[in-house]
């Protein structure tokens, strides 16, 4: 299979969010297999290398149009963005900038200005990979994810989503709609580290996003996440749970790393060793405890 078949697949393009959920919805009852396609950065390199070409050709259904998928909004409390918003779109929006600026920052280090003008973030909550950076990012704000079908429409914590390497909760026939999330206190602290060889063009050895929001010396509301150390975007909820309960005068190296050291499983693979990103998770948590004032 190379780029040159993709004539050979069938495709559609439905103009509306409910057309697009009846088409999948009908493809499911007849056991036909359905592939949305966004961006297609994850999409076409899975065609290129074959694996979309087991068994008959999927209908590829295009949902890159369907503006329900396309909005950044705020309400003054909740941030909502669409799952086809471009990364370079995120990247420029005033209110993702405004109020969720660690993802905004993200977009820059997802592979160059090609990938992060078509590449989304449903496409990389639905891929699933343990290295996405984008699901990393999201996932500091403890966001549900709104996925819709003609059975009705879910609000799926990221936790649920999440069931295992490159795994979803997403029935096939569910479109992943938005991201929603509570924003920070205005000027909250926010923290992104991407290690990886290079960096543009890399895949994530570890990535790193963490928010918090400080009063008196102590962490009222935390999120962190990571890529790269676990089989799935790793939610670090002993390290959370640390920092929430402990003021951060008090913390220590040794206390942070342990508990980070019990929240990640990191493997030896091609981009980089245990070791290392054992070392590296821990010392980008402590990096932004440090920046937050804890002396560790
Ligand atoms: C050169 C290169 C560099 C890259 N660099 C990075 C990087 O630095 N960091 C990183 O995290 N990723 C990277 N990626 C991977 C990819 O760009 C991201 O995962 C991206 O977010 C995928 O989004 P997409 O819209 O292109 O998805 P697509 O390829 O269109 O779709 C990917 C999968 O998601 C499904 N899907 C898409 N949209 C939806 C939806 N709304 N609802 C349900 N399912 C959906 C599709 O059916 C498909 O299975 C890179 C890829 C390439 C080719």
């Amino acid at each position: 299979m190379s780029l040159a078949d993709l004539s050979r697949y069938e495709f559609a393009r439905p103009a509306s969010l409910d057309a697009a959920c009846r088409l999948l919805s009908d493809r499911e009852k007849k056991g036909a297999r359905t592939v949305l396609l966004a961006g297609g950065t994850d999409f076409m390199v899975q065609v290129s290398q074959g694996g979309a070409a087991e068994g008959p050709l999927p209908l590829v259904l295009d949902v890159s149009r369907i503006k329900e998928l396309a909005c950044v909004s705020f309400d003054g409390t909740t941030l909502r963005i669409g799952a086809g918003v471009s990364y370079l779109e995120l990247q420029r929006d005033p209110v993702v900038r405004e109020y969720a600026p660690l993802v905004a920052r993200m977009t820059q280090d997802i592979g160059g200005p090609t990938i992060q003008g078509r590449g989304t973030l449903g496409g990389n909550l639905a891929t699933a990979s343990p290295a996405a950076d984008g699901v990393a990012a999201i996932a500091a704000y403890d966001p549900v994810i709104e996925v819709k079908s003609s059975r009705g429409t879910r609000k799926i914590p990221i936790a649920v989503l999440q069931t295992g390497y490159k795994q979803t909760s997403r029935a096939a026939d569910e479109v992943i709609v938005a991201v929603e999330f509570r924003a920070p206190a205005h000027g909250s602290a926010w923290c992104w580290r991407k290690v990886g060889t290079r960096l543009a063009q890399a895949i994530s050895k570890v990535a790193f996003a963490g928010v918090a929001e400080v009063h008196d010396g102590r962490v009222t509301r935390v999120g962190f996440a990571m890529a790269s150390v676990a089989a799935t975007t790793a939610l670090l909820p002993n390290t959370r749970e640390l920092v929430r309960l402990t003021p951060l005068a008090q913390l220590t190296a040794a206390a942070v790393d342990a508990a980070v050291a019990s929240d990640v499983s990191p493997q030896d693979d091609v981009r980089s060793t245990r070791d290392y990103r054992m070392h590296t998770a821990k010392a980008v948590v402590r990096g932004f405890l440090r920046d937050l004032g804890a002396p560790v």
